[in-house]
């Protein structure tokens, strides 16, 4: 399965980070190198501007990586070009451009010790199978360019002649290459099955139909809106919405038509609550709002607002929709039923007292 990663901005922060660290030890390497060939008596003139230059460039990047003067992604390939450059220039050099030496030759072992540095920094910059990619043409690339040398001087006796350095360092940066490779697809896996949770999570606390939370959902807070009142001694209110006469509308104008208005009722009432109240779809054209900090009286104006601002818009002109709503409050002792119960009470007095309106429970202790 494919998965596109995207990350956010900090995640963008931290990937300039390693890469001003990695950069940090590559011109620190560099210099470290160029100091070793200069206190060499033979030390080679080649030898001493590749690794000035490396250490230029080094510290060049970091600058544009620490000022942010480049994209991301640009930056990204801009310093694996850069790397691979350097590490293959510096090779060649020493191999075939600079009179045979040993302190060079080593010099060449130790910079083909910074490979790896390719290939982890192939793994955190691009995705699992482009990381491969780049990594397998590095590969691929400083193969070709030692594998000569050591055909050459397979009969020498000198630490560096011969297949036996080279191959150890195939073999190191293929074991490197696939571990890399093996936990990217790990973490990749794990990115896509946190999404598909992340996905499910939603579903399962969603309506299909108008998108709002479902009555799964609605419990869920409800219960912690419960617990928060309790422990806390907060108030929260709840609303009871129903859509009057909807089985007539259904009959008369089609149960599209019913589709519609539910849809188009859940976004009008959500657009009137505020952003840490909960509106769901409680049942087939039942509404219930879970208004948290509200008092009795306060919700009652909160559901003649909604009331009225339905009873007033134009998809209820054309299929004469009123709602009635019943509010009940938080009480000591409270259960979701319990609390349900009242604002059901309160709907059905909405009802037969002629609909379209809004009804009150009766407040507890006055007496009713
Ligand atoms: P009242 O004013 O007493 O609330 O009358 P009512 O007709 O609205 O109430 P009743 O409970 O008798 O009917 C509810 C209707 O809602 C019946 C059902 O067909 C309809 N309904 C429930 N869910 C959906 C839905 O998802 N889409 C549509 N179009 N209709 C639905
Ligand atoms: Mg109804
Ligand atoms: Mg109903």
């Amino acid at each position: 399965m494919k998965t596109t990663r995207e990350f956010p901005v900090e995640e963008g922060t931290r990937k300039r980070g390693i890469y001003l660290l990695l950069l940090m030890l590559g011109s620190t390497g560099a210099a470290v190198a160029f100091v070793q060939n200069a206190l060499n008596p033979a030390g080679a003139t080649g030898v001493a501007l590749t690794t000035a230059a490396t250490a230029a460039i080094c510290l060049a990047l970091a600058g544009l990586t620490l000022w942010r003067r480049i994209p991301l992604a640009a930056l990204e390939k801009l310093l694996l070009g850069v790397a691979v450059v350097v590490i293959c220039v510096s090779v060649a050099t020493g191999l075939y451009l600079t009179p045979p030496d040993d302190l060079v030759l080593r010099g060449v072992v130790a910079t083909m010790l910074w490979m790896p540095l390719i290939f982890v920094f192939c793994a955190i910059a691009f995705d699992g199978v482009t990381s491969l990619r780049y990594s397998l043409a590095a590969y691929a690339l400083i193969v070709l360019l030692t594998l000569p040398h050591a055909i050459a001087t397979r009969s020498g006796t000198g630490v560096t002649d011969g297949i036996f350095v080279p191959l150890q360092a195939y073999l190191a940066y293929a074991v490197i290459i696939v571990a890399l490779y093996f936990f990217s697809d790990l973490q990749e896996r794990a990115f896509t099955m946190e999404e598909t949770a992340r996905t499910m999570r939603r579903l399962a606390n969603t309506d299909a139909l108008t998108t709002l939370a479902n009555r799964r959902h609605a419990e869920e807070q409800f219960v912690r809106e419960l617990r928060r009142a309790e422990r806390y001694g907060r108030m929260f209110s709840v609303l009871m919405i129903d859509i009057d006469h909807f089985k007539d509308l259904n009959d008369r104008h089609g149960h599209h038509a019913g589709d519609e208005v539910l849809v188009d009722l859940a976004r009008r009432i959500e657009r009137m609550v505020r952003a840490a109240d909960t509106i769901a779809r409680w049942g087939g054209e039942e509404f219930l709002l879970l208004a948290p900090e509200t008092s009795l009286a306060d919700a009652q104006r909160l559901a003649e607002m909604i009331r009225h601002h339905v009873d007033a818009n134009a998809l209820a002109e054309r299929y004469r929709i009123t709602i009635s709503l019943g509010v009940a409050t938080y009480r000591a002792g409270d259960t979701v039923q319990s609390v349900v119960a009242r604002a059901d009470a309160a709907l059905y007095l909405a009802k037969r007292e002629g609909r379209n309106q809004a009804r009150a429970e009766i407040p507890a202790g006055s007496g009713g």
